[in-house]
C-alpha cells in the first residue's frame, strides 16, 4: 500500500453492527468480562489499553514498518518512557542539539540515575569516542529542533550494533513520510505527535514505534 493509504485506512476497524468507517470516540474505562470472567475483546482498563489508543497505535506501526507502537499523552513522556526502561547507571548518549525538554528530563528528572554525554551525533567519530562500557542508548534527534542538524543514522546504527547499544530515534521533525529510522537500523522511534503528525496544533501526544516487539 501506498503511505496515503496506510496514512489513512491502517488502525482504523469498521464497526460491523452499524457499518461506519471511522471508529466513534470510546468512553468506556472499563470493558466487559464474558461468563468465564476473561475479557474477550483484550481490553480490560482504558489506561492499559483502549480501542483508540490502539488504532493510532496500529497507524504509526504501519507508517515507521514497526513491530507494534505505544501511544503517550506528549512526546515528553514517550521519550521518558525509554529513559526510564534503562537500568539504574546507565550511560547515554544524546544530541548535543536535542529537544529542550527531554534534555531537562535527562539532566533533572533523571539525574543521579543515569549519566548523559551530549555530543554532536553528526560526527561519528564524537559518538565513538563517547562509547563507554556503561553505555547502553544512544539517542538521535534528526533533522534536530531547533537547529535542524543531519545525523547519518544507519551509520550510528551499525556503529552501535557492534557494541550492542540500543539507538532510538526521534523522528518528530522528518515525519514516516521522510524517513524510516527502524529502516536504517534504529531500534526504537520515537514521535511528538503534538507537531506534524497532529499537524493542527490541537492535540498533544507522543508515540514510540519499536522495530521487534522485545524487551528493552
Ligand atoms: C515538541 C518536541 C518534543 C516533545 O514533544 P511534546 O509533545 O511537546 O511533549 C520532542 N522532540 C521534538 C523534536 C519536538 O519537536
Amino acid at each position: 500500500m501506498k503511505i496515503e493509504t496506510i496514512a489513512i485506512h491502517a488502525g482504523n476497524t469498521v464497526n460491523c453492527l452499524t457499518g461506519e468507517v471511522i471508529q466513534p470516540i470510546s468512553l468506556s474505562t472499563t470493558f466487559e468480562r464474558d461468563a468465564e470472567g476473561n475479557y474477550p475483546d483484550g481490553y480490560m482498563y482504558t489506561r492499559s489499553d483502549n480501542p483508540n489508543r490502539r488504532s493510532l497505535e496500529k497507524v504509526l506501526a504501519a507508517l515507521e514498518h514497526g513491530a507494534d507502537a505505544c501511544a503517550f499523552s506528549s512526546g515528553n513522556a514517550a521519550g521518558s518512557a525509554v529513559f526510564q526502561a534503562l537500568e539504574p547507571g546507565s550511560h547515554v548518549i544524546a544530541p548535543d542539539d536535542m529537544y529542550h525538554g527531554l534534555r531537562n528530563a535527562l539532566l533533572q528528572v533523571f539525574k543521579g540515575v543515569l549519566s548523559v554525554d551530549f555530543v554532536d551525533t553528526t560526527s561519528l567519530d564524537a559518538i565513538e569516542k563517547a562509547i563507554k562500557p556503561t553505555t547502553k542508548l544512544i539517542w538521535l534527534e534528526s533533522p534536530s529542533n531547533p537547529l535542524l542538524k543531519i545525523s547519518d543514522i544507519a551509520a550510528v546504527c551499525s556503529l552501535a550494533k557492534k557494541h550492542a547499544i540500543k539507538v532510538a530515534c526521534d523522528n518528530t521533525f522528518a515525519t514516516p513520510i521522510f524517513q524510516c529510522p527502524l529502516a536504517l537500523g534504529a531500534d526504537i522511534v520515537m514521535h511528538s505527535t503534538t507537531k506534524y503528525l497532529g499537524g493542527h496544533s490541537d492535540v498533544l501526544g507522543g508515540a514510540l514505534i519499536c522495530k521487534t516487539a522485545d524487551e528493552f
